[in-house]
């Protein structure tokens, strides 16, 4: 017999259970709604795309794809089963047919391996007078070696997904669609981090992107605009926008060499991740949270002193924008984001109750971002995605969280408990239950028959409004019994007048 065995969900990702369930449902209806109203369509995207894909555009150097994304090798459906030791030859030509006619990768390393290995096929076969034991050790390599090739192509679990939006911007040909292109997603993303408040491996993102010819600074702001209507609808509070611009492809890379240069002269004193993004990503020096690199971090060169005309110009307007709104916000010359493909604007949203993960929303423009996945240069882009977990953990912390399930009864809420007594009572118990569901109420039906007192304590356990009772003597009448649960009032009504009661009894949370 198989040994007993429970699961538990992996390290980092968790279930969200109701009625938990139905705020997150609230959530991303409302973004649907408001979304809406600025013009903005949804699109579905797949959750796997190509590795290269993310390491292009998020970037080789940074955490997510140097050491966060989940990622594993395809296994094309036209490579035969793993071999046994005397099918190696006739696997390794599969093999080597495959690479040629493309059906897996034909590239250096692959190459190097078919190399490796046509060699030893020769050698070792067929074994004519040896023995495989005569062989063994030198078969294992060769399993070993076999084992090496690379069978399909490298795909991850997406880690964001602005670069799958821009992928599917370009493939679909959207940038003949007129206007700006306004899309919307949300869904569950990727990142293999340390678990803690707020920081989930599977962790879900609503975003938005606007992509199109214009990078006028009335796009950012509406965004901008748009996010923060989503927030006052679902009643958040103490949402803090920050903003920055972090110049482009004709100022920043100067104001990187200047930081570079300033960070080489205390580097002593920084600690080891900013150390060595002095290399890789001087910019994300800026973001980091070591209480003693604070003092010395403040020191540094600003981005703000060192924008071009033409970026000084951009975020200029974009602030106007965002004040002819009536909208507020913090200026943190520090807010650089962890994405390589952001350029001029960035935003952040951050929101109380989240302890130190208090970043709800993170965004920005990037404008060469279509360009550098092989799309037309004149697409221009701006967006942003807010982390959906620390949203409604942030919505629960201020008492925004409760969700009422419509008109008449709280989320989850059971307005009837249909209790049948007698196997004569089923079939009409079944239909009502049934017109009762059409006409929007929520119906528990016992599946089995059972006892009075059992069934009417379930009902009270369940938490519904009222017990409606039928029986054979009902049945016979043509009325039911309608007791409400709150007080025991109790009474007989047909079918009609049940319905009319219902609706006018008032809701539990009243
Ligand atoms: P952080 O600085 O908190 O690591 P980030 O800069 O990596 O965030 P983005 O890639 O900009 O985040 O993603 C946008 C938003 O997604 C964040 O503001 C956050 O709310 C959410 N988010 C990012 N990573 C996680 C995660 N591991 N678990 C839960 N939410 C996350
Ligand atoms: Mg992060």
């Amino acid at each position: 017999m198989a040994e007993k065995r429970q699961f538990q969900a992996i390290k980092g990702v968790r279930d969200i259970l109701p009625p938990e369930s139905a705020l997150w449902n609230r959530v991303e209806q409302t973004a649907r709604e408001v979304f809406g109203t600025f013009g903005f369509s949804e699109i579905r995207l797949p959750i796997f795309e190509q590795t290269e894909l993310f390491a292009r555009s998020v970037g080789q150097e940074t955490d997510i794809v140097s050491k966060e994304m989940y990622t594993f090798v395809d296994r094309s459906l036209d490579v035969p089963p793993d071999p046994k030791i005397g099918e190696f030859p006739g696997y390794v030509q599969a093999i080597e047919r495959l690479m040629e006619s493309g059906s897996i990768p034909n590239d250096e390393t692959n190459r190097g391996t078919l190399k490796f290995v046509k060699d030893w096929v020769q050698e070792l076969f067929p074994f004519g007078e040896k023995t495989v034991e005569e062989y063994a050790e030198k078969l294992l390599h060769l399993s070993y070696a076999i084992n090496d090739f690379q069978l399909g192509d490298r795909v991850s679990m997406r880690p964001e997904a602005t670069a799958s939006v821009v992928r599917a911007y370009i493939q679909h040909g959207m940038q003949t669609l007129p206007g700006n292109v306004k899309l919307y997603y949300m869904g569950p993303m990727f990142r293999r981090e340390r678990p803690q408040k707020g920081r989930y491996r599977q962790f879900y993102q609503i975003g938005a992107e606007a992509l199109g010819p214009s990078d006028a600074p009335g796009i950012d702001a509406e965004v901008i605009e748009m996010l923060l209507a989503f927030f006052e609808r679902l009643k958040l509070k103490g949402a803090v926008l920050h903003i920055n611009s972090i110049g482009d492809k004709n100022c920043r890379p100067a104001y990187v060499e200047r930081l570079r240069a300033e960070l080489q002269v205390v580097r002593e004193q920084l600690g080891a991740d900013s150390q060595r993004r002095i290399e890789t990503n001087p910019l994300r020096v800026l973001d980091s949270k070591l209480e003693h690199e604070q003092g010395i971090i403040e020191k540094l060169p600003r981005i703000a002193d060192h924008l071009c005309a033409e970026c000084r110009a951009h975020y200029d307007e974009v602030k106007r924008q965002l004040g002819l709104r009536g909208i507020t916000y913090q200026k943190n010359w520090r807010l650089v984001r962890g994405l390589d493909y952001y350029m001029r604007t960035t935003f952040e949203i951050t929101a109380p109750g989240l302890g130190s993960q208090n970043a709800v929303c993170g965004g920005g423009r990037y404008d060469g971002l279509v360009e550098l996945l092989g799309g037309p240069a004149t697409t221009k882009g701006i967006g942003f995605a807010i982390g959906t977990d620390r949203l409604v953990l942030s919505l629960q912390e201020s008492g925004a969280g409760e969700v009422a399930g419509g008109p008449a009864r709280p989320a989850g809420g059971l307005d009837v408990y249909l209790a049948w007594f007698g196997a004569a009572a089923q079939p009409a118990a079944v239909g009502l239950a049934r017109r009762l569901r059409d006409a929007g109420f929520v119906v528990e039906l016992p599946a089995v028959e059972m006892k009075f007192g059992k069934s009417l304590g379930l009902a009270d356990r369940l938490k519904a409004r009222h017990a409606v009772i039928l029986g054979e003597d009902e049945l016979a009448a043509g009325v039911v019994a309608v007791k409400r649960l709150a007080d025991g009032t109790q009474q007989k009504l047909a079918e009609s007048e049940l319905f009319s009661y219902l609706r006018a009894a008032p809701a539990a949370s009243d």
